[in-house]
C-alpha cells in the first residue's frame, strides 16, 4: 500500500497551478495527519466540530484548518479559534452567527457558501435560488465585518455517472460567476471554488475548481 507521503506526492503532481489540496483528514489519528504535515501539507479538512477543536491543538500551529461538514449552530464557539476557513455556510442565520461569534473574539474569518446541486436530500446547503436572492437582498455582504465571504463550495451526486457530476460542478461554476458579477462584485475576497473529492476532483479542476477536498486517495479508507 502506498504511504500517505507517496499518495500526496500523487495527487499535487497532477493539480494545475492556483488549485490547492485541502487534505481531508475525518475520522484519521492526528499520527496520520502529521505524517501529511512532515510531507509538506498544510491545509486539512474536518467535518466535525468535536474532532477538530480535539486535533488542532495536538498538532502544529501552522495548519490551516477547514470546516467542512454540516455546523450546528451550538458549535460555532467552540471551533471560532482554530478554524481558518469555514466551507459549509449553508444558512444566512448561520452567516450572522459566525459574524457575532467571530466579533466575540476579535477575529475575522474566511468563509464559504456551500451550495446543494447534488441528487441526494441529505446533502446541505444553498439551493441556487436561494442563494442568489439572499445575495440580491444583501443578506451575504451587508453587517458582516468579522467575514470574508471568500466563494462557494459543493459537493457533487455520488454517483459514477460523470456526465452528471459534470453538470452540477458547472451549474456550481455558474453561480459562483453570478455571485462574482452580483452581489460580490466588489469583493476582493470571492476568489474560492471549492469543489471535487477523490472520485471526481478532475473533473472539478476541469470545471474551475481552485480547493480540491481530498480524504481517501490520501489517507485511505475511514476506519468509522
Ligand atoms: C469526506 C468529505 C470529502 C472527502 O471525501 P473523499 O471521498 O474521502 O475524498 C470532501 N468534502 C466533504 C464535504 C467531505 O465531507
Amino acid at each position: 500500500m502506498a504511504s500517505i507521503q507517496e499518495n500526496l506526492e500523487k495527487v499535487t503532481a497532477q493539480l494545475p497551478n492556483g488549485v490547492r489540496l485541502v487534505a481531508v483528514s475525518k475520522f484519521h489519528p492526528v499520527e496520520e495527519l502529521a505524517e501529511a504535515y512532515e510531507a509538506g501539507q498544510r491545509l486539512f479538512g474536518e467535518n466535525r466540530a468535536q474532532e477538530l477543536v480535539a486535533k488542532a491543538p495536538e498538532l502544529p500551529k501552522d495548519i490551516r484548518w477547514h470546516f467542512i461538514g454540516h455546523l450546528q449552530k451550538n458549535k460555532v464557539r467552540a471551533i471560532m479559534p482554530h478554524v481558518s476557513v469555514i466551507e459549509s455556510v449553508d444558512s444566512v442565520e448561520l452567516l450572522r452567527l459566525i459574524e457575532k461569534e467571530a466579533a466575540r473574539i476579535d477575529r475575522t474569518v474566511d468563509v464559504l457558501l456551500q451550495l446543494h446541486v447534488a441528487q441526494e436530500e441529505t446533502k446541505s446547503g444553498f439551493s441556487v435560488e436561494e442563494v442568489l436572492e439572499a445575495g440580491e437582498a444583501g443578506e451575504l455582504t451587508e453587517g458582516l465585518p468579522h467575514v470574508h465571504v471568500c466563494g462557494v463550495m459543493a459537493m457533487a451526486s455520488l454517483t459514477d455517472d460523470m456526465e452528471q457530476v459534470a453538470r452540477e460542478f458547472d451549474l456550481v461554476r455558474r453561480t459562483y460567476i453570478m455571485l462574482k458579477d452580483g452581489a460580490f462584485d466588489e469583493s476582493e475576497y470571492f476568489n474560492e471554488l471549492s469543489m471535487g473529492m477523490s472520485d471526481d476532483w478532475q473533473v472539478a479542476v476541469k470545471y474551475g475548481a481552485t480547493l480540491v477536498r481530498i480524504g481517501t486517495a490520501i489517507f485511505g479508507p475511514r476506519k468509522y
